[in-house]
């Protein structure tokens, strides 16, 4: 009767986190073969188990021994920590059945269990570091020759992996890590985010964060796991995320601009995606391999390369600058556009600019707020803002933010209450709030602009101000705003407006309108909600219905 091995993956360290099978499994076994700390790990499980526990480089000499005892009939575990196929006895053992001219039909019976690998365990305990393309390298040199270790990392970094180190330092190997440490930041900021996990799930578990230029100050030993954020990985109230995907936006005034949920799988925040046809990808692969044969110095990586290509076909300067680029994508600059804020006429030498800034690549939506959208893949946003605003444009970011929609003011013509208008858009242009806020300004009582239809809308008559508050803007059931007052003194105006959306500003929950807002809470500033929905019974009808 043959025997059976059961190369198990007993997790971190916690019986909480090893499996339900690994447990089982441990106890069916007649025998247990590990490494001696691991045999310590899981004592509270053994019974009447023969142990053989043995040090650390005797691996091969274990899995021998496992296989031979399973030979002779008996039920023999193997136990890894993390899982037993992630540099654990799993290969090992099936190296040595192999050698013997095992197979599964003839040979004893082989189960692999698997476990949670210290990647995941690590991950778990930094917050969610890993969550994208990822990968492990182990930086011990013992079985691998460090040059291909070398280029793995070199490789990833520039792959722009999530990286896990395991095996990152030992008493006499502390080269590598610092080796490791200099590849990588030649490809990320010294500001991407590191986790160093000591020990997880265990009694003596450490954990720090820290970045990939201060990671060498921090203890790092044969029980840490290092992993390296990638270019979008960052810092949470010392937790370490990785978004699901890159951001590809982002507008005026902001670095980058997270994508909601909802907006993450539109065509036009995927500029680079393969499936939109002949598009700059494409072309830069085309281009790519043109110029393979061009430059062959030894240097040239496949990023420098793209890069290249990417830059051939926007016509911008081909040198990679180390650091400053960590994604070989363009993200996508978008702003809004308009001539004024009282002024709606365009000019012939504006439409010219327009076209120029967005090229080929970009993209322009009028709106029926009088504004063009425009969406730019760039890495330069600042060229394209000079250049717009030595056009005259006024420029928004767009977004959850604060818009004044003015009226033309019979072309300038009603002009007292102009002034008011530019002191409010100059005051809170821009404004982050928690939805999009669109305040109408009309300079008379015909209100022809439709400002009661707006968020808040603002009326100049007979030298004084109404003011209207929540109309639902969108949907069957719209209804212009609430009139809360009228006769507000112009040099109240701005102030009364400002100071309401301020409160909103900072009570409003996240994606909350403004209408909602003031229907929850009942009275903002003194003013007291009065229900505006029409009184018909009207069938509702969800967004696509
Ligand atoms: N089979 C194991 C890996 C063994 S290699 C697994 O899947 O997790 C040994 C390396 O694993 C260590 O140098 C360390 O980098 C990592 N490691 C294993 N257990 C760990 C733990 N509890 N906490 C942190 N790192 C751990």
């Amino acid at each position: 009767m043959l025997g059976k091995l059961l190369v198990i993956g007993f997790g971190p360290g916690s019986f909480d986190h090893m499996t339900n099978r690994a447990q089982t499994a441990i106890q069916e076994s007649d025998c247990i073969i590990g490494y001696k700390t691991y045999v310590d790990l899981i004592q509270d499980l053994l019974t009447d188990q023969e142990i053989i526990s043995t040090g650390m480089s005797e691996e091969v000499s274990r899995a021998q021994a496992a296989v031979k005892l399973a030979e002779e009939g008996k039920t023999v575990a193997v136990i890894s920590s993390g899982d037993a196929g992630v540099y654990g006895m799993a290969g090992l053992v099936y190296e040595v059945l192999i050698e013997k001219g095992w197979t599964e039909e003839t040979g004893v019976s082989v189960e692999v269990v698997p476990g949670v690998s210290a990647s995941n365990s690590c991950a778990s305990l930094l917050g969610a570091p890993i969550m994208h393309d990822a990968c492990t390298i182990s930086l011990s040199d013992h079985l691998t020759p460090w040059a291909l270790i070398e280029k793995r990392i070199d490789a990833a970094a520039q792959a722009d992996f999530v990286i896990s180190l395991y095996n990152p330092k030992s008493g006499r190997r502390t080269r590598q890590i610092q080796e490791a440490q200099r590849i990588l930041l030649e490809y990320r900021s010294p500001q991407t985010p590191v986790g160093l996990v000591k020990s997880a799930y265990r009694d003596r578990q450490h954990i720090v964060i820290t970045d990939l230029e201060n990671m060498l100050n921090h203890d790092i030993g044969m029980l840490t796991t290092v992993v390296i954020g990638n270019s979008s990985t960052f810092l949470y109230d010392n937790k370490m995320i990785t978004p699901r995907g890159y951001q590809r936006k982002y507008t005026l005034n902001t670095a980058e601009q997270r994508l909601r949920p909802h907006e993450r799988l539109r065509h036009e925040n995927e500029p680079w995606a393969l499936h939109q046809g002949i598009n700059t990808m494409e072309t830069a692969q085309r281009e790519t391999a043109v110029t393979v044969t061009k430059v062959a110095t030894p240097k040239t990586n496949t990023l420098d390369l793209a890069l290249e290509a990417l830059s051939k076909v926007q016509g911008r300067s081909s040198k990679r600058e180390v650091n400053t680029v960590h994604n070989p994508v363009v993200s996508v600059f978008e702003l809004a556009v308009s001539p004024g804020i009282v002024n709606k006429q365009f000019t012939p030498k504006q439409m010219i600019t327009l076209a120029e800034v967005v090229g080929d690549e970009g993209k322009m939506e009028y709106t029926p707020h009088h504004q063009i959208h425009l969406r730019i893949p760039t890495a330069n946003p600042e060229l394209i803002t000079e250049k717009l605003k030595e056009a005259g444009f006024v420029l928004e970011p767009l977004g959850d933010v604060f818009q004044l929609k003015a009226c033309d003011f019979c072309e300038g013509e009603k002009k007292d209450s102009i002034p008011h208008a530019e002191e409010l858009h100059q005051k809170l242009s821009g404004l982050q709030l928690p939805k999009e806020l669109k305040v109408g300004f009309n300079g008379c009582g015909m209100a022809c602009y439709g400002a009661v239809n707006d968020d808040i809308g603002i009326i100049f008559r007979k030298g004084k101000f109404d003011l209207f508050l929540g109309a639902k803007t969108v949907g069957r059931t719209a209804h212009a705003g609430q009139p809360v007052a009228e006769g507000i003194e112009p040099n109240k105006i701005v102030d009364v407006v400002e100071t309401i959306i301020n409160e909103y500003k900072e009570k409003g929950y996240p994606n909350e309108r403004f209408f909602k807002y003031f229907r929850r809470v009942g009275e903002i500033q003194g003013y007291t909600y009065q229900d505006m929905t029409p009184k018909i019974e009207i069938e509702p009808a969800p967004c696509g219905d």
